[in-house]
C-alpha cells in the first residue's frame, strides 16, 4: 500500500515564535504521525490592522532560526512574499498543489480557530485540510465546540483539540518581558532570544 503523506501546516503570527510554537508542531507530528511541518508565519494577517504587528521578515528570520534543528520543521515565506492580507485557505491551496494527494493538517492556536467562521472561503478550507487546534492549560474546549458545532454544517472531526502545557509560554508575554527588562531565556531558543536583543526588537 503506498504512504500517503501527512503535511503539518504550523499557522501562526510567530511575534516572536517561542517554545510553546515548537512543542505544539512536535506534538502534533508525533499524534498524527506528519512527515514534515511548515512553519508559515502570516505576512499580513486580516485581522490585526489596529495591532503593530514585527516586520514579517523579522518574523519569518526568527522562524528559520527556531526550526533549523528539527530535521522535520521547515520554514516557509509564502505568506510573506504574497501580495495583500494573508488567507489560509491560498496557503493551504499552494500546500496541496505542492504536495498531491498528501494530507494536510493545518496547526494553530485554539483562539484563532474559535474565530474560523470569520476565515475566508471556510468551507473550501475544511474540506481540503484537517484543523489542529492547540490549547493553552485549562483552555475551556466548550467554547470551541459550541461555537463551531452548532453554526457551521462543518463536520466536527476535522477539527482536532489538542492540549499542550508549554503553551503557558506566549508571545504576548514575551514582548511584555522584554519591554519590561525581564529575563526571556528559556522561553525561546537561543538563537531567537540573540535575534531579539541584536535588533532591539520589542523594546516599546
Ligand atoms: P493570534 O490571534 O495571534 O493568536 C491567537 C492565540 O493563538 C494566541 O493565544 C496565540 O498565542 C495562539 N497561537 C497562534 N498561533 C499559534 C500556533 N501556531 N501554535 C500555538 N498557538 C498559537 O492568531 P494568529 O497568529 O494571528 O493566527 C493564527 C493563524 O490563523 C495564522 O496562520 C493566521 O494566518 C490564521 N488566520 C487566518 C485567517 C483567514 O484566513 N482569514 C484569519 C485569522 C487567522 P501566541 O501569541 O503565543 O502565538
Amino acid at each position: 500500500m503506498n504512504h500517503v503523506s501527512k503535511i503539518g501546516i504550523m499557522g501562526g503570527t510567530f511575534d516572536p515564535i517561542h517554545y510553546g510554537h515548537l512543542v505544539s508542531a512536535e506534538g502534533a507530528r508525533d499524534e498524527v504521525g506528519l512527515d514534515q511541518v511548515i512553519f508559515v508565519p502570516t505576512g499580513r494577517p486580516p485581522h490585526k490592522s489596529n495591532y503593530n504587528i514585527t516586520n514579517s521578515q523579522d518574523r519569518y528570520l526568527m522562524t528559520v532560526l527556531a526550526t533549523a534543528s528539527n530535521h522535520y520543521f521547515h520554514a516557509s515565506s509564502m505568506e510573506v512574499d504574497r501580495p495583500g492580507f494573508s488567507y489560509t485557505i491560498d496557503t493551504v491551496q499552494s500546500v496541496v498543489e505542492m504536495y498531491p494527494g498528501a494530507q494536510i493538517y493545518f496547526i494553530t492556536g485554539a483562539d484563532a480557530v474559535l474565530d474560523i467562521l470569520t476565515w475566508k472561503s471556510v468551507e473550501q478550507l475544511l474540506s481540503l485540510c484537517y484543523i489542529i487546534a492547540v490549547t493553552r492549560p485549562s483552555y475551556q474546549l466548550d467554547k470551541l465546540w459550541d461555537r463551531l458545532g452548532h453554526i457551521l454544517h462543518c463536520p466536527k472531526r476535522r477539527i482536532i483539540s489538542m492540549e499542550v502545557p508549554a503553551l503557558a509560554i506566549s508571545s504576548t508575554d514575551i514582548r511584555r518581558r522584554v519591554r519590561e527588562g525581564m529575563t526571556i531565556k528559556y522561553l525561546l531558543p537561543e538563537p531567537v532570544e540573540d535575534y531579539i536583543a541584536k535588533h532591539k526588537l520589542y523594546k516599546q
